[in-house]
């Protein structure tokens, strides 16, 4: 297993024994002769785990594990002669992951290094997974959009945040115009094809700060959080317009385009959320009355806004 390992010692004919051992055993190895200059390769090198002295001159080794497993995640073990000045407590309560005595015996150390890597192998697979799995759970899976779920958190959130502070939060729902019609023409897989490319241009639509969700079947939203109805709107059209300009070709070379219609709403202060949620929605399906490819907006000052 490809490992970068560090050893700290002031001992010169003990830190190149072990060097020598280390590599051998088929690691990268690197040394160092103090806990400062360990500290400076750690912020310069990968390093998977640190084998550092106890006694050192300037700063100990029991400091140096304590400064390394509060800002790196590296694995230490340390060593130590049987003097009774450290214990086998102090250097696990500081975070080391184990501990030998000097005279160390190599093979021992071999051995308590390995389980030491495995162990570390799988504590980041184990975070990978988790990772994989949290952004699986928030996921919509054939848009890579945020899926509903984690739409209604994350309002959740905003909406709190809007209260506290008094900041504004707008919303926008789009729904495709006659999308049964196009999966009845084309067949329900062409139909996908239009929801991955509408998730793709809606993304390209956005600033930084805002986020998109596959809210149903072919229904999208969109949070923008410190924005105003006016400005969400400005959005809003150019994700409507851009929509319109798109091209598929379902069948041979016959190009088609579909259209979106839009709801905007501003969030009012105090209100729910389910509230707010509605009235995205009403506002979304007067721009279907409005004939569809259209932009319409709910605001508590103004009802509808032209653009
Ligand atoms: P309107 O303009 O009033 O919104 O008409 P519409 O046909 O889009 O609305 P309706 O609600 O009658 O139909 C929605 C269609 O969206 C029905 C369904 O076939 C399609 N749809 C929903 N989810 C998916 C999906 O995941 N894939 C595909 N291909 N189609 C979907
Ligand atoms: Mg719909
Ligand atoms: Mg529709």
């Amino acid at each position: 297993m490809d490992a970068n390992i560090l050893i700290v010692d002031d001992d010169v004919a003990i830190r190149d024994a072990m060097h020598e051992f280390i590599q051998m055993s088929g690691y990268a190895s690197h040394i160092a002769d103090s806990a400062e200059d360990a500290l400076a390769i750690i912020e310069n090198q990968p390093i998977d785990v640190v084998i550092t002295d106890i006694m050192l001159p300037g700063m100990d080794g029991l400091e140096l594990t304590d400064h390394i497993k509060q800002n790196h995640d590296i694995d230490v073990i340390v060593m130590t002669g049987y003097s009774g000045d450290y214990s086998y407590e102090e250097a696990i309560s500081k975070g080391a992951s184990d501990f030998v005595f000097k005279p160390v015996r190599f093979e021992e150390l071999l051995l308590r290094l390995r389980r030491v890597l495995k162990e570390r192998r799988l504590t980041q697979e184990r975070v990978h997974m988790l990772e994989r799995l949290k952004r699986l759970s928030i996921t919509d899976g054939l848009t890579n959009l945020y899926n509903s779920r984690y739409f209604y958190s994350q309002l959740k959130a905003e909406v709190e945040r809007s209260n506290r502070y008094n900041h504004p939060l707008s919303l926008l729902l789009l729904d495709i115009d006659n999308f049964k019609k196009y999966n009845d023409s084309y067949g329900h897989l062409e139909g996908d094809k239009v929801l991955v490319r509408l998730g793709q241009v809606i993304k390209s639509c956005l600033r930084a700060m805002d986020s998109a969700y596959r809210y149903g079947g072919e229904e999208f939203t969109v949070i923008l959080p410190e924005t105003e109805g006016a400005e969400a709107a400005t959005v809003a059209e150019r994700i409507r317009a851009a929509v319109e300009e798109l091209r598929f070709k379902p069948v041979g070379d016959t190009k088609v385009s579909i259209t979106v219609s839009v709801g905007v709403t501003e969030y009012i202060r105090g209100e729910d959320v389910a509230v707010f949620v509605q009235r995205a929605d009403r506002a979304m399906y007067q721009s279907k009355d409005k004939g569809r490819n259209h932009v319409s907006c709910l605001f508590i000052t103004q009802q509808g806004c032209a653009l």
